[in-house]
C-alpha cells in the first residue's frame, strides 16, 4: 500500500484564555482536540461540522498558519510541525489554500494580474513572461478569458471571484489543495458551477482535497469520504456512500435530515438539535454531544465515547455502538 499524501495524529489547537491585570491564564478554548485522518492521493474528505467545531482550525494548521499545540502532521514523506519557517515556504508551494471569501482575500488594489502572479513570484517560478503567460493559461482553464488578466476584483461576481481565487491556489500546481468553505458566499446556483469546475480541476491536475463545509448537502457530491466534527472532535468518518445510507452518529442523523432531497415525493424527517452548540471553553463531561442529543443515555453523561471502527470501515465516537 503506498502512503497517504496527507496524515495528521493526534492534533491539538487549544487557546488560552487569559485575563486579568498580568494577563494570567484563566482556561483554554479546545478548538481542535485530538483529531486524526489521513488523506490518499487523489482523494477528497470532506470535513463538515457546524461553525466552531474546529473545522477551519484544522485546514489551517496543516499549513501553520495556525501554529499547533501538539500532534504530527505528515505530508509527502515530511513531518511539518518541526519544519524551519525557511523549510514551510517552501511546503506550501505543493499546499495551497482556497478561502471562504474570495473578495477579502484578493487585494482589491492588485490586478488579478499582479495578484495570480505573486505565488510564482514567491516560489520562484519564471521570467516574467513566463509568468504572464501562465496566467492566462491558467485564467482559460477556470473558465475566465486571458483580458481579465487587467481587471481588478471588484469587476468580478462572486462566482468569478471564486474562479480566481481557485486560478490562484493553482498557479503554483499544488499536490493538495484546503478548500475552507469554498462556495458557502455564493448563490445555490454558482455553488454547483464551481464545484463541478473543482471537480473538473480534481482530474485534469491530478488533485488532493480537503473540502471544509458547515453542511452535508454541499460536499455530498465531491467527497469520497466525509469526516463530522463536534466542538474539537471527530465523531464520524467513512466513505461519502456510506455516510449518506448508513449515518450511525446522533450528531450525523441530525446534520442529514437538514439536507433537502432533491425527489419532492421524499420526506425526510427533520431531527432538530435542542439548545445551542456549547462552548468549547467549557465542553460538557462524558459525550460532549449529549446536552443535544436525542438518543442520550446515563453513561453519555460521564463517559466520553473513543473514536473506532464501528463497522467496517466506518469509525465513530458514540455509546449506542457498545
Ligand atoms: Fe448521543 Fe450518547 Fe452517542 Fe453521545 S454517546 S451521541 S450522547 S448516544
Amino acid at each position: 500500500m503506498t502512503e497517504p499524501l496527507l496524515k495528521i495524529t493526534n492534533l491539538k489547537k487549544y487557546f488560552p484564555i487569559t485575563g486579568g491585570l498580568l494577563g494570567k491564564k484563566m482556561g483554554e478554548v479546545k478548538a481542535v482536540d485530538d483529531i486524526s485522518f489521513s488523506l490518499e492521493k487523489g482523494e477528497t474528505l470532506g470535513l463538515v461540522g457546524e461553525s466552531g467545531c474546529g473545522k477551519s482550525t484544522t485546514g489551517r494548521m496543516l499549513l501553520r498558519l495556525i501554529e499547533p499545540t501538539s500532534g504530527e502532521v505528515y505530508f509527502d514523506g515530511k513531518e511539518l510541525t518541526s519544519l524551519s519557517t525557511n523549510e514551510m515556504r517552501k511546503v506550501r508551494k505543493d499546499m495551497q489554500m482556497v478561502f471562504q471569501d474570495p473578495f477579502a482575500s484578493l487585494n482589491p488594489r492588485h490586478t488579478i494580474e499582479k495578484i495570480l502572479e505573486e505565488p510564482l513570484i514567491v516560489h520562484g517560478g519564471g521570467a516574467a513572461k513566463e509568468r504572464k503567460d501562465k496566467v492566462k493559461e491558467i485564467l482559460e482553464i477556470v473558465g475566465l478569458s486571458s483580458y481579465h488578466a487587467k481587471r481588478y476584483p471588484h469587476q468580478f461576481s462572486g462566482g468569478q471571484r471564486q474562479r480566481i481565487g481557485i486560478a490562484r491556489a493553482l498557479m503554483t500546481r499544488p499536490k493538495l489543495i484546503i478548500a475552507d468553505e469554498p462556495v458557502s458566499a455564493l448563490d445555490v446556483s454558482i455553488q454547483s458551477q464551481v464545484l463541478n469546475l473543482m471537480a473538473d480541476l480534481q482530474r485534469e491536475f491530478q488533485l488532493t482535497y480537503l473540502f471544509i463545509a458547515h453542511d452535508l448537502g454541499v460536499i455530498k457530491h465531491i467527497s469520497d469520504r466525509i469526516g463530522v466534527m463536534y466542538l474539537g472532535r471527530l465523531v464520524e468518518l467513512t466513505s461519502a456512500e456510506e455516510l449518506y445510507a448508513n449515518p450511525l452518529h446522533p450528531y450525523t442523523k441530525a446534520l442529514l435530515s437538514a439536507v433537502p432531497v432533491p425527489e419532492p415525493d421524499v420526506k425526510r424527517e427533520r431531527i432538530l438539535l435542542s439548545g445551542d452548540l456549547p462552548s468549547p471553553a467549557n465542553p460538557p463531561k462524558g459525550c460532549a454531544f449529549h446536552t443535544r442529543c436525542n438518543e442520550c443515555m446515563d453513561i453519555c453523561k460521564t463517559e466520553r465515547p473513543a473514536f473506532k471502527e464501528l463497522a467496517p470501515g466506518h469509525f465513530g465516537a458514540c455509546h449506542l455502538y457498545g
